[in-house]
Parts: C-alpha cells; sequence; structure tokens
C-alpha cells in the first residue's frame, strides 16, 4: 500500500534526539475550513507546518504518514486496525515512537484493539485527535499534538521510552489506551480512565506516574497479531428487556461470545427465562462476559444474588474492564483459535493491563 508521507526536519542544526512517525487516521482533527465555504474538509498534510508551527521546533525528527482515504472514526474497523498494527510493524525498527492522529468517537475502541494486536510492545504508540478542527482558532487539537509527540519524544535516563505502552492523550491526561473512554462529546476534557490512575499529567511540567507506567523491557520482541473476530455482540441489560431480545441475540449464527453489559457491580434479572438463555448458551460454547455499566468500580459476582447465578453458570468476571476493552478483547481472545476453555481463561485475566485481578 502507497502511503502519502512528510518528513519534518527539526529548525536545531543540534542533533536530533529521536524519531517519531505520525500516523494520521482522519477525524475532526485534521478538518479545516475550506478557504471560502463553511464547509469542513480533509486537512492536506503538507500544510502541517503552516497550521502548528511549533511542530519544527520540537527537537526530533517527525514523519508524517497518512492513509490513504482518511475517515471519521465511526467508520473506524478491524481491518484498519490490523493495517495499522501492520504499519507500526513495518517501522518499528526505523522509528523511536508511533503517534496515531484519530477522532475521538472510536479511539477508546481502536487503543484497546491496538494494545492486544501488538504483543510486547516497548516503545509508545500514542493516539490522540481533537474536539475541534486544526484549522479552528480554538482548536485543541495544537495542544494535543505537539503534547501527545513530546510524550511519545520522551526519554528516561538510560536513554529507553518511558512510555512503552498503547496510550490516549487528550486535554493535558496521558491514559493508558485500554483503560479509557470517550465521556464528553463537547467538552475538551473528552476521555477519562475511572478505573486506572493517568500515566501522566501535562501542566507547566509533564509529571510521570511511574509506578502505573508498564516498564521498558531490554530485549523485548514485538510480535504483531493480524487477525481479529468480529463474530461477537453486546447484550445491554435494562428493565424490561424482553425474552425475544435476548434469544435473538444469544441466537446470532456463529455467534462465539457477548460482552453482557450488567447493572452495578455485575448483576442481572434473575428471571428463569433469562439464565437459561445465558445457560443454554454456554452450553453451546457462547462465552459470556460480564462488563458493568457503571464506568467506575468493578463486577464482582456473587457478591449479590442478582450476579451469584451468573457466576454459577459460567459467566467469566470483567472486572473492572471498559466496554471498549472488553468487546475487542473478545474479537482478539477469539482469533486465536483456541479451545473455548482456553479463551475463557484468557478473557478472566488481564492480557495487556485492561483489566485487575
Ligand atoms: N466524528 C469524529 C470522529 O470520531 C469526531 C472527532 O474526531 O472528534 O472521527
Amino acid at each position: 500500500m502507497d502511503y502519502n508521507k512528510i518528513h519534518i526536519n527539526p529548525i536545531s542544526p543540534e542533533p536530533t534526539t529521536g524519531s517519531v512517525l505520525v500516523i494520521y487516521t482522519g477525524g475532526t482533527l485534521g478538518m479545516v475550513y475550506e478557504t471560502k465555504g463553511k464547509q469542513l474538509v480533509p486537512f492536506n498534510f503538507q500544510q502541517i507546518i503552516e497550521k502548528v508551527p511549533e511542530i519544527s521546533r520540537l527537537d526530533f525528527d517527525i514523519t508524517f504518514l497518512s492513509l490513504p482515504e482518511p475517515i471519521d472514526s465511526s467508520n473506524m474497523s478491524p481491518a484498519i486496525w490490523i493495517e495499522l498494527a501492520g504499519i507500526i510493524e513495518a517501522h518499528y525498527d526505523e522509528y523511536d515512537s508511533f503517534v496515531i492522529l484519530h477522532g475521538t468517537d472510536t479511539m477508546a475502541y481502536t487503543a484497546s484493539a491496538l494494545s492486544y494486536l501488538l504483543e510486547n510492545l516497548n516503545k509508545p504508540v500514542i493516539l490522540t485527535g481533537a474536539q475541534l478542527p486544526i484549522g479552528v482558532a480554538r482548536s485543541d487539537a495544537r495542544e494535543n499534538v505537539i503534547t501527545a509527540l513530546e510524550l511519545a519524544a520522551a526519554k528516561n535516563q538510560d536513554g529507553h521510552p518511558i512510555i512503552t505502552e498503547v496510550c490516549i492523550y487528550f486535554n493535558s491526561s496521558l491514559l493508558r489506551g485500554n483503560r479509557s473512554k470517550k465521556k464528553e462529546s463537547s467538552d475538551f476534557n473528552a476521555f477519562h480512565s475511572e478505573n486506572y490512575p493517568p500515566l501522566a499529567n501535562a501542566g507547566v511540567r509533564i509529571e510521570y506516574n511511574l509506578p502505573y507506567i508498564k516498564p521498558y523491557e531490554p530485549g523485548l520482541k514485538l510480535k504483531v497479531h493480524k487477525s481479529l473476530d468480529t463474530q461477537v455482540a453486546f447484550l445491554k441489560m435494562f428493565p424490561g428487556i424482553s425474552q425475544v431480545v435476548v434469544e435473538s441475540i444469544l441466537g446470532i449464527k456463529g455467534l462465539k461470545g457477548i460482552v453482557l453489559e450488567t447493572y452495578g457491580a455485575g448483576n442481572a434479572t434473575t428471571e428463569p427465562w433469562f439464565l437459561n438463555a445465558i445457560s443454554n448458551a454456554i452450553e453451546q460454547d457462547i462465552v459470556i462476559f460480564n462488563v458493568s455499566q457503571c464506568d467506575g468500580g468493578r463486577v464482582s459476582q456473587g457478591q449479590y444474588q442478582t450476579s451469584k447465578f451468573l457466576r454459577q453458570i459460567g459467566v467469566i468476571s470483567g472486572s473492572d474492564i471498559t466496554a471498549e476493552a472488553a468487546i475487542t478483547k473478545m474479537m482478539f481472545v477469539f482469533a486465536c483459535n483456541q479451545p473455548s476453555q482456553n479463551c475463557v481463561e484468557m478473557l478472566g485475566r488481564p492480557l495487556r493491563g485492561e483489566m485487575s485481578i
């Protein structure tokens, strides 16, 4: 595949301190208003320095690479996640770090999916975007892009990257990607991570929360996974959910697993028809992964009678995983072509720091 590439040389004659590959996928960040009209159109990356002149003052090499057709992230897909993982694999030895410019709507899904696809990652992969297009005076794009670049280029005293995982940087906070959620559609503070602390806060200085950051491991060899299985679905509980809805979802041909979005600490109705439907599905090797509808806290099956039954019939607890990290984890785990028992085991334990045990 041919990608558009632009290389930006730092202004300073000093030797550069590293290299970052920026991968542009689309989203609001990359939009500008047409000269005359009021229409937002995708930004031509040849103009990046004109829009964000500060970039050339950074003291590391930056290469911009654009997907052939930038998209609104509502059109993001597992095929593009695999493509992104492939781009990182192909350039892994050439660059010290990676920044992905992405629409905010599905950024948490992409960050989660990439965290599973990029096993043994030992370099930063930082996703960022913006709530306002880069061409708008009050846009948050400039700060988000510049700080994401600085975070990606940051090294510790030994010259190793400080960040070695897939993260989201937005509005002064660096979050673990598979712990993040889009919580605001209009506020600049768009992402949060209720169950895991920020990895860094960018104020006047960048303060790293080192105990929570996966450390650099010498000799780690990147392994990139190239498949995801989409035979998965969400089933969200609500008072009044009908038998026909539950049975229809569980009866989908080829379905391998569902993320069951339960109430509070993992509770669901104890109506016999519901428990029978779930238990029949499990008997047919459909995996049920219990994730709370609450953003904060965790599933604790057995704390209430309304979740004890779920545990007894073999529902897997998702602990404090987000729905985004849960559905992408299922896609990843089912693509590993493991017997159902191994899938259950993989879902129940953290693979990339996405859940607490
Ligand atoms: N719809 C846009 C997208 O996700 C929103 C954004 O970028 O903020 O691509």
